[in-house]
């Protein structure tokens, strides 16, 4: 697949965004390299990863992943990140209801500023933390649904639910004509 998308090999950029702290970056690295660091420092600058998987229909999908630090802080810098973007994670920590309404303001400029046609996904994280729950799932669930959305709770810890969030990804993208 050298480089472009065609109907069985899909390339497709994919963004992460979400309040710091929430788990972009080990999700990211779960998902590439099946790690889990728990040491591991806060992205500086921009990190690019790409994974492919393939689906049982035989087709591929690379995942050209942007994940970055700036776009919390520089939220004027976003558009510049997601432009082009078929794929937008949202995250938040099941934790953290302030992560929850951070997600919903990316959901909401995403809807403004993003591709019309952008498949985006709602991802609880830290479900491995569920006796320090804060976010019921139910809440997750209903805003996904009035959004469009597609959702899963993850663990980067335990990989729970990591492969599965990728896959049903692939799965909602729209498909060139063959
Ligand atoms: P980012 O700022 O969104 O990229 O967040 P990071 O990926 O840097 O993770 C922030 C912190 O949360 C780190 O201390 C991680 O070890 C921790 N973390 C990330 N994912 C999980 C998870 O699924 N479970 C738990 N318990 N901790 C996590
Ligand atoms: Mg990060």
């Amino acid at each position: 697949n050298g480089g472009v998308s065609d109907a069985k090999n899909l390339r497709v950029k994919l963004v992460l965004l979400g309040d710091s702290g929430v788990g972009k970056s080990c999700i990211v690295l779960r998902f590439v390299r099946g790690q889990f660091d728990p040491t591991s420092k806060v992205t500086v600058g921009a990190s690019f990863l790409s994974q492919t998987i393939a689906l049982q229909d035989s087709t591929t999908v690379k995942f050209e992943i942007w994940d970055t630090a700036g776009q919390e802080r520089y939220a004027a810098l976003a558009p510049l990140y997601y432009r082009g973007a078929a794929v937008a994670v949202v995250v938040y920590d099941i934790t953290s209801p302030d992560s929850f309404a951070k997600a919903q303001y990316w959901v909401k400029e995403l809807q403004k500023h993003g591709s019309p046609d952008i498949v985006m996904a709602l991802v609880g994280n830290k479900a491995d933390l569920n006796e320090k729950r804060e976010v019921p799932v139910q809440d997750g669930i209903d805003y996904a649904e009035k959004n469009g959305m597609f959702f899963i709770e993850t663990s980067a810890k335990t990989a729970d639910n990591i492969n599965q969030l990728f896959e049903e990804i692939a799965k909602r993208l729209p498909r060139p004509a063959s």
